[in-house]
């Protein structure tokens, strides 16, 4: 055989076992973009993963389309986050006809109370838990066990592979929020205070002692009132400055309004319950935090 039939027979193999190997990918359909990143991670090349809410959009107010349902039926594992956070889920399955396992990625968390319900566009009933426990990485090394453990009940030949990626990752949480506390604790406690759009980051304000107030918590309707905006412009006037931090999922035009009647301005943007695009800071769980983390972190120094 000549050396170019050699390198063209070559070839053909190579491309053949990657054809192969693209066609016997697992997939699997995440529910927002932040789920989908750690299927990613713990999944790597032999999943293929779509997330039917995509970077920068707003999971709770998703409307699936008859597109979402095939892509769905085509499935061979749904990832939700659970905790009354995807409210349009079941109908969505049986739209689908899907019968495969639909796991649970926040199973084994201590779920946090709502300290308000409904304050979501769209009025979805979040009941009377707070879904937002992906803010808490400590919560994302159990994410990440349940999707090895799913992808592994899926497809078993990838089982070490998937728990390996997963305990990889894992020491990445455990380093990220060992940073994140010692980033927070050289902050005196008084002055770790912020105001959020939406209540999504109650469960961060837990694990590294921060006061957060939320717009969005003053009220069960998607925007507060004149007087309960009245109440939080009075208290925040009270408390001197406080950094106040917009989101990527929402308009940002009621908390301007708010910051400019308690003379506060807006420092930043945070990333609360999805991705950015992948030119954003946001492009992965891990960069979000990262990224949400030294924003807080920054203003509440003043920075
Ligand atoms: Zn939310």
């Amino acid at each position: 055989m000549s050396r170019l039939k050699k390198c063209a027979a070559v070839a053909i193999v190579l491309l053949l076992f990657a054809q192969r190997a693209a066609a016997e990918q697992l997939p699997v359909v995440a529910s927002f973009s932040i789920l989908a990143d750690l299927v990613r991670v713990v999944g790597g090349e032999r999943v293929s993963v779509t997330a039917l809410v995509g970077p920068d959009a707003d999971a709770h107010a998703f409307d699936p389309t008859p597109q979402d349902a095939k892509r769905l039926a085509r499935a061979r594992l749904v990832v939700v986050n659970g905790l009354g956070f995807e409210g349009w889920q079941q109908r969505l399955v049986q739209a689908a006809a899907y019968r495969g396992e639909v796991v649970v990625a926040s199973s084994g968390v201590r779920p946090r109370g709502h300290a308000h319900e409904g304050e979501h566009e769209g009025g979805h009933d979040h009941g009377h838990l707070d879904p937002h426990a992906w803010q808490d990485p400590r919560n994302v090394i159990i994410y990440t066990a349940n999707i090895a453990a799913a992808l592994a009940r899926a497809d078993p030949d990838g089982a070490t592979v998937y728990r390996a990626n997963a305990a990889r990752y894992q020491q990445a949480l455990r380093e990220l929020d060992a940073w994140a506390a010692s980033r927070f604790a050289a902050i005196p406690v008084q002055q770790r205070r912020a105001v959020t759009a939406h209540a999504a980051f109650d469960y961060l304000a837990a694990r590294y002692g921060l006061r957060l107030t939320a717009l969005q918590a003053l009220s069960t309707h998607s925007e507060p009132g004149a007087r309960a905006m009245g109440e939080l412009v009075r208290r925040l006037r009270a408390d001197g400055t406080v950094p106040v931090f917009a989101e990527n999922l929402h308009n940002a035009r009621l908390l301007r309004q708010l910051a400019g009647e308690a003379g506060l301005t807006i420092g930043g943007k945070l990333y609360s319950d999805a991705l950015s695009g992948a030119r954003g800071p946001a492009p992965t769980y891990l960069a979000l935090m990262r990224y949400n983390v030294d924003q807080l972190a920054r203003g509440m120094q003043g920075k």
